[in-house]
């Protein structure tokens, strides 16, 4: 297992990301800022059609989840209740030559790996950013940067309850950016001190923590699959007792093969009772539920899956990319499952001439509103299929001069590089049924099958 490589390089993945516009350095143009990365046109696509997804299937698709969208300044109180104030510490070592600081855990042995000088003991080192909430900067007004999205669930739990009426189990969901100031960051978007995640807690009968838990693994597992992440690039790490967090009574991390090894992707723990108890008693407001059953007020039990919204695009990107050959030549090909990619379909006239421009724009304009297109008449066809397969379009919408004189046009299929010729007035059924992955040859009335080019 040890020596499994994933099939691409991450300087691959970020020269790509950086040459097509998915992902650029923050504040590129004055240098850049350390471990922060800014979404182009076609990551911010990328990234929320992702969360889309996740909601789609956590909250919309399900009865029993509700969604929230917290602020991310809280009052500090919920900090020191959730136990982060003290806990949410790494252990820091420090070189007494070069003075570069380093995670205790991620440095073998007792040497500096910049220079060889000697490490410091560790000391532990608090990852919340601090920061001063109106306009006297001291200790009173000290606010913090959440360091996750689940504190704002907890200490919204009597809200929510008491506007839905949800009967336990029941979750409450949230998607948002977090903070955290780690020791050393990298890997690309892998760790960064500002990510966003999707997190979903999961509250249920105390005892029933334990099927629940497996529950969700299950589901999370099922969901990774639906995105087209392979199930070999994944496997399971359960947290051994002397590691668990100070709330957790399990975890199992879902680790995937990024280009630097086996990584966390996402973390399931059950957290308890822990987190309503500790806001019950710090906001001193009881914060539990009415069992009608046992008539019995109760403290439930919380099951978390929590998954970075950042690592999950540098997974999908990775899971995603290939290289294989078209018409001789060699492609680079993003095989986006088609509910991910940032465009569904190209739009390509064959030439940049009139009446091809015009039938071309107007099927790209009558498109538009319902599938995210993009029109490119730039260069010869193939070099645009090749731009089209190196981001992960699905389909290339051709319009070539016979369209002009039979009201056809050519869709090819980027992973099959099949050719089906297709009525003008069928484009938008036939992209739609594809799109919702029917068989690629199934063939709208008065199409044909043109054959296979690059
Ligand atoms: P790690 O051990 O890698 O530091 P963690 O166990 O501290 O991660 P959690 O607190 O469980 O992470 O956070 C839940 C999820 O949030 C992680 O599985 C990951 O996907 C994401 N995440 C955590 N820290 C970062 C970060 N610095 N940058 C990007 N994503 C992150």
């Amino acid at each position: 297992m040890a020596d499994e490589k994933a099939k691409v390089d991450m300087e691959t993945i970020v020269s790509l990301c950086r040459r097509r516009g998915f992902i650029f350095p923050s504040s590129e143009i004055y240098g850049g800022l350390n471990s922060c990365w800014d979404y182009g046109p076609l990551g911010a696509e990328l990234k929320k059609n992702i969360k889309d997804a996740w909601w789609q299937a956590i909250v919309r698709e399900r009865d029993d989840v509700v969604g929230l969208d917290s602020s991310i300044l809280m009052h500090p109180k919920v900090w020191e209740a959730s136990g982060h104030l003290v806990n949410f510490t790494d252990p820091l070592v420090e070189c007494k030559s070069c003075n570069q600081r380093f995670r205790a855990d991620q440095v073998e042995g007792t040497k500096c790996p910049n220079c060889g000088g000697e490490l410091s003991a560790p000391r532990q080192f608090n990852l919340m950013f601090k920061t001063f909430m109106g306009p006297v900067e001291e200790d009173a007004a000290v606010v913090y940067l959440r360091p996750e999205t689940c504190q704002g669930i907890f200490v919204n739990f009597e809200n929510v309850l008491n506007t839905t009426r949800k009967r336990l189990p029941f979750g409450i969901a949230q998607i948002g950016k977090a903070f955290r100031n780690e020791i050393t960051t990298g890997n690309f978007i892998f760790r960064s001190r500002e990510f966003e995640q999707m997190e979903l807690e999961y509250f249920v009968r105390p005892g029933e923590d334990a099927r629940w838990f497996d529950y969700w693994l299950e589901q999370y597992l099922n969901w990774f699959a639906s995105l087209g992440i392979k199930r070999e690039h994944l496997r399971l790490r359960e947290h051994g007792k002397d590691e668990l967090s100070h709330y957790s009574s399990r975890t199992v991390d879902i680790h995937y093969l990024f280009p630097m090894g086996w990584e966390e992707l996402q973390g399931i723990a059950n957290r308890g009772n822990f987190d309503l108890t500790q806001h019950g008693k710090y906001s001193g407001k009881e914060l539990s539920y009415f069992d009608e059953e046992t008539k019995e007020h109760i403290v439930p039990h919380v099951v978390e899956p929590s998954v970075g919204v950042d690592r999950l695009v540098l997974a999908i990107l990775c899971d995603a990319y290939d290289e294989d050959v078209a018409q001789g030549e060699s492609r680079v090909v993003l095989r986006f499952h088609p509910s991910l990619a940032p465009f569904k379909a190209a739009v390509l006239p064959l030439s940049k001439k009139e009446p091809l421009v015009k039938m071309a724009s107007d099927i790209n304009a009558g498109l538009r509103k319902n599938i995210m297109t993009t029109y490119d008449d730039a260069q010869s066809v193939g070099r645009r299929y090749r731009r089209q397969d190196e981001i992960g379009t699905p389909f290339c919408i051709t319009i070539d001069f016979q369209s002009l004189e039979d009201k056809q046009v050519t869709i090819r299929e980027r992973d099959s590089m099949n050719q089906i010729r297709v009525p003008v007035a069928e484009i938008q059924k036939t992209l739609t049924a594809k799109l919702a992955g029917e068989d690629f040859l199934i063939l709208p009335p008065g199409g044909a099958v043109v054959g296979k080019k690059g």
